[in-house]
């Protein structure tokens, strides 16, 4: 199969990549260097099955060739992180509306099937404690910029249903929970990049709030394996999943787990979220992701742990210790972000 993967220089269109090319597909990544980087798939240029092309999805010519030219599209391109959503609320929106609609206008001319990356955030404060993809969506104002993420994978997911039901696009829609692993990077604020390179560093980790808001953390590779099965599978076709993992930790038990899991010699700040983001940030509820419509539909499982993960951020953050396609982050925090103290 010859499969379009937007975003594929990322943290999860690296992974995917990788997966994807040992399974013998040829694949395309589009992807535009912005949070996405070279070296994630530096390794995989020398295969003539891979191509990279550096280009924005908005690029609505380019984006019409590639659809003609593969026969599965993963559209993972997409601003990430709390951090950078909220300095650029804006451009979070207008580079989601515009691009999502451009793709799926694209694998729809071409009747090309393509999977949808939403995410969990689109459950915004939703109170229910298992979500289901049924749930309501508890959004936050349009004027607070956390919610611009959500509202713009919110309109990507009508998209997709709209697509689907007018024009027979065969959409497959997934919301992924806390997704975790190597290539991660903690420069847009995701939290357990964080952790591992504050541990590493000995500065006291950072946790937000009280750190007793629960988090269910699911391994990058088990992430992939769920769209690799999903993609597959003609009944998902109209469907929204949920991928994630319904074992939830407190931000202040993973802390701890991070510091143990590196025999570091570091502690705990607590830092008000006023603090770590900005005036009137809206924390999320705990969300805890209902699993049952991925696992009924494709049997699949997590096969790994949440210490695996640790582990992998271990190895790709520590000095000297860089493996294949993943070297050493160092410029993880950027000027603005909360640092450790
Ligand atoms: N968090 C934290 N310290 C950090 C970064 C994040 O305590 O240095 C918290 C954050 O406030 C949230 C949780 O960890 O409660 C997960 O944050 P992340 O940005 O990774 O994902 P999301 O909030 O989208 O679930």
């Amino acid at each position: 199969m010859r499969y379009l993967v937007t975003g594929g220089a990322g943290f999860i269109g690296s992974h995917l990549a990788d997966e994807l090319t040992s399974r013998g597909h040829d694949v395309l990544i589009v992807d535009d260097l912005s949070t996405g980087r070279r070296e994630n798939v530096e390794h995989l240029l020398g295969f003539e099955r891979v191509r990279l092309v550096e280009a924005s999805v908005s690029d609505a010519d380019l984006m019409d060739d590639c659809l003609r030219a593969v026969d599965v599209c993963v559209h993972l391109a997409s601003v990430v992180g709390v951090q950078r959503v909220l300095r650029n609320p804006l451009e979070t929106l207008t580079s989601q509306i515009r691009g999502t609609d451009i793709v799926m206008a694209a694998a729809a001319r071409h009747r090309k099937r393509l999977l949808f990356a939403s995410t969990s955030e689109v459950y915004g404060k939703g109170a229910d404690s298992i979500l289901g993809e049924d749930s309501d969506l508890v959004l936050g104002s349009p004027a607070k910029g956390r919610w611009s993420y959500a509202i713009g994978k919110c309109f990507g997911e009508a998209l997709a249903h709209g697509y689907h039901e007018q024009q027979g696009l065969e959409a497959i829609v997934v919301r992924p929970f806390n997704t975790v692993g190597s290539r991660q990077t903690g420069a847009y604020g995701m939290v357990l990049p964080r952790f591992v390179h504050q541990a590493l560093e000995g500065k006291n980790l950072t946790v937000f709030g009280n750190g007793r808001q629960k988090r269910g953390f699911t391994h990058v590779l088990d992430v992939v394996e769920a769209i690799r099965l999903l993609c597959d599978e003609d009944r998902a076709v109209g469907g929204v999943y949920n991928i994630g993992n319904p074992f939830m930790v407190t931000i202040a038990d993973l802390a701890q787990r991070v510091i143990e899991r590196t025999m570091s010699s570091s502690g705990m700040t607590l830092v008000p979220y006023q603090d770590a983001y900005s005036a009137g940030f809206e924390e999320l509820g705990d969300r805890m992701p209902n699993i049952s419509a991925l696992c009924d539909l494709t049997g699949w499982q997590t096969t790994r742990t949440l210490d695996d993960a640790i582990d992998d951020l271990v190895r790709y953050l520590t000095p000297g210790n860089a493996v294949s396609g993943e070297p050493r982050r160092t410029a993880l925090y950027p000027s603005g972000l909360v640092r450790a103290a």
